[in-house]
């Protein structure tokens, strides 16, 4: 195509209007009013809003006009959407269609049954021993507060309905179910809160969650060449490039057309979802990427991040590419992750995170902040355990992510109120945001934020929400809400019994913010969260300090969060152990497959390539020894390359051995820390000589796409 027939065609398919495209295939409101009897609707928005339950006509109802909706808009099929303890999103396709009628015309069905309650087995996915095979009942229940939408694949369009999942004897086993319930709670004690201040009208106090989600793009072909992006997500060899993030160059840079051409799409199927999709930039690492949506509640921005993760997966294959949401691709550049902004607003529309201009003033905010503050510090070993996943443990602590110590970062305008409340118990004074001069005649001076911002802090404050940094760019965010709220909710509630009993609330109210903020201040930090000296000083203050997944995993069944979860309605016992469980048993296998893959591409690519090399060496060598040429050079490099194999066989076959011992091994935390202590060192030993070798063998030899290539040629 000529460049001018393909700017053309740019400019005609830009003009595509967003606000036309935008929800374009979600059921939502505006569709619900304009396809429901009024009384129906009504009906519906009482469910959504308040929750009640929802009765079978209503349903019915529901469900018929969902179908014709989405049969008008080309929907072959419908499936109950779900998110099981995978991680990722579980769908079955059923087809609209039931029996044919006299004439043999076939019949489209869906009846308000089918809408809101599906069966799945149970013990196919991941329980943690809560469900065995011959438990197997599992069902799928419509979360109607997250909109239905349709979704177009290879497979066509389906309507896919959000959905919970739980077993035949009610137990939690997916990420939805708990996070619901954590909303709930904390909006039943956040109301607690709001009506100490006097209002009496909220009915209801929401998680805002707004995640901003990094990954790389690299080009198929080559990863096809790669056994390891291709079976766990991440480079498992790889000698470092000549070249990678040290130009500072990429973030924020131009983005390249073909990523560009990526983007493009990636916004236009997300809108079509009612995905608000409003950021793109170039992240750090060359071929890193971000795109952040615009907030909205939990529950919605859990499943919407799902969509985001899974489209961009879709798109990417479109364009002759791969999304990777690994959180560490590629070791020596800066892995990926996802901030995830979270604040509360009552039904009203007050954000209770709001410190207005001065917060000093702003008593429901500081005893709101108060309470996040006492939070964070009782429940930080669970915090870390919600952002822990099998690609995180490359990450935090690592100097590039947030590090594995929890703490809150307040900024400079708030850690002044905080020092005045505690040291006179009162704040009578709120630093404001100046002027920035920007020294130039042709640029207006602005005004600045009353506080800097600090990248290094796992949990900050910034302006009207928290940011809590840690969280995998391929985990679901839902693990992090669902803890955020209950740890919040818990504070909240402990609040509100103590002030709802004061008999001077001004006093009381005064005593508990300066209470809470003295008795947690160990918490707080507003310094480099990435220096040897946080690590010191936290360890002074007695902060936990988690490096892994599997050590974080048992802060899920302390006594401790027993008695949040359980008070709260969030989690069961049972289902906690259940989630401790999987963690260790995904964490075996997900390394499991990482050596065997390793063991796989050392043997049969990696080791005959090194071979091959050595032998075209040692005959140069013959040659030129024949012609009386010296040959002390190629010797030295045939040493060398034969020293690095036998190291490299030495690896292998320590590691081989080690993987095999596993299979005598009992599933569970044991077994999880023989992967980290044995099987992961081995693997590191394995990797060293092969990143070696792959700077000496010749370049037609090596099997693999080199980094330099992966990441520069997107
Ligand atoms: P910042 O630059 O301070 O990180 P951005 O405006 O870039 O803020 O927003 C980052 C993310 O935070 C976006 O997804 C945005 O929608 C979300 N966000 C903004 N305000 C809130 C809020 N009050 N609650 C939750 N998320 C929010
Ligand atoms: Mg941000």
């Amino acid at each position: 195509m000529a460049e001018t027939e393909k700017f053309t065609e740019i400019r005609e398919e830009t003009a595509t209007r967003i606000d036309e495209i935008f929800g374009q295939n979600v059921f939502n409101d505006n569709v619900m009013r304009q396809r429901l009897p009024k009384k129906t609707y009504r009906e519906l928005r009482h469910v959504i809003d308040e929750g009640r339950s929802l009765d079978p006509v209503t349903a019915d109802v529901i469900a018929h006009a969902m179908k014709e909706w989405a049969i008008e808009k080309g929907a072959t099929h419908f499936t109950h959407w779900f998110q099981p303890l995978t991680g990722i999103t579980a769908e079955k396709h059923d087809a609209f269609i039931s029996h044919e009628d006299e004439e043999g015309r076939v019949m489209t069905e869906f009846s308000g049954k089918e809408l809101v309650k599906g069966e799945a087995d149970a013990s196919s996915f991941p329980s943690g021993g809560t469900r065995s095979t011959f438990e197997a009942r599992g069902y799928t229940t419509w979360d109607c507060s997250s909109p239905a939408f349709i979704k177009e694949s290879g497979c066509g369009k389906i309507l896919c309905i959000p959905t919970a999942f739980n077993s035949y004897t009610g137990e939690a086993l997916d990420k939805k179910t708990p996070l619901l319930r954590s909303m709930d709670a904390l909006s039943i004690q956040a109301l607690r809160i709001v009506r100490l201040f006097g209002n009496n009208t909220a009915k209801k106090v929401s998680t805002s969650v707004g995640p901003e989600q990094e990954y790389f793009l690299v080009d198929e072909n080559l990863y096809k060449k790669r056994p390891d992006l291709m079976y766990t997500g991440r480079t498992l060899f790889g000698a470092p490039s000549p070249r990678g993030q040290e130009m500072e160059d990429h973030y924020y840079g131009v983005i390249r057309e073909r990523v560009g051409e990526f983007m493009k799409d990636l916004n236009t199927e997300l809108w079509k979802l009612g995905v608000t999709a409003k950021t793109q930039h170039n992240e750090v690492a060359p071929a890193q990427h971000e795109l952040a949506p615009i907030y909205e509640t939990a529950n919605i921005a859990a499943d919407h991040n799902q969509l985001v993760m899974e489209t961009m997966k879709r798109v990417a294959v479109h364009h002759g590419m791969r999304c990777l949401l690994h959180e560490k691709p590629y070791a020596g550049l800066t892995g990926s992750g996802k901030h995830n902004n979270w604040s509360l607003s009552t039904d009203e529309g007050v954000n209770l995170l709001d410190p207005g201009k001065t917060p000093n003033d702003n008593v429901q905010f500081l005893l709101v902040l108060s309470c996040i503050i006492k939070a964070v510090d009782i429940h930080a070993d669970l915090l870390r355990q919600s952002a822990a996943d099998v690609g995180n443990d490359h990450r935090l602590g690592a100097n590039e992510a947030p590090p594995a110590i929890m703490s809150v970062f307040l900024g400079e305008q708030l850690q002044d109120v905080v020092d005045q409340l505690i040291t006179t118990g009162e704040a009578t004074s709120a630093k404001q945001g100046e002027t920035l001069h920007t020294g130039a005649i042709a640029l207006p001076d602005v005004e600045m934020d009353a506080t800097d911002r600090n990248r290094t802090s796992p949990f900050a404050f910034t302006g009207n929400k928290f940011e809590f940094r840690s969280v995998g760019s391929s985990d679901s965010i839902a693990a992090a809400n669902t803890v955020l709220n209950a740890i919040v909710a818990e504070a909240f509630s402990e609040a509100a019994n103590e002030l709802e009993q004061a008999p001077d609330f001004t006093i009381a109210v005064h005593d508990l913010i300066k209470k809470n903020l003295t008795d947690h201040q160990r918490i707080i930090f507003n310094g480099d969260g990435y220096s040897e000296a946080w690590v010191k000083e936290a360890s002074r203050r007695g902060l936990p300090n988690v490096p892994s997944m599997i050590e974080a995993a048992s802060a899920l069944t302390t006594e401790k969060s027993v008695s949040l979860f359980e008070k709260f309605g969030i989690f069961t016992k049972t289902e906690l152990k259940s989630r401790e469980k999987v963690v260790y048993e995904t964490y075996s296998k997900s390394i499991h497959v990482e050596a065997a893959t390793m063991v796989e591409m050392v043997s049969k690519q990696i080791l005959p390539a090194c071979v091959r090399y050595a032998g075209n060496l040692a005959s140069s060598v013959r040659e030129l020894n024949g012609a009386g040429i010296d040959t002390s050079t190629e010797k030295e490099m045939l040493k060398d390359v034969s020293d690095n194999i036998n190291e490299l066989k030495a690896s292998l076959d320590r590691l081989m051995g080690d993987l095999k011992k596993t299979e005598t091994l009992p599933d569970g935390k044991e077994t999880a820390f023989y992967y980290k202590d044995t099987v992961m060192l081995d693997m590191e030993s394995l990797r060293k000589p092969a990143d070696r070798l792959e700077l000496i063998v010749d370049k037609e030899l090596w099997p693999f796409p080199s980094y330099g290539e992966l990441v520069f040629e997107v």
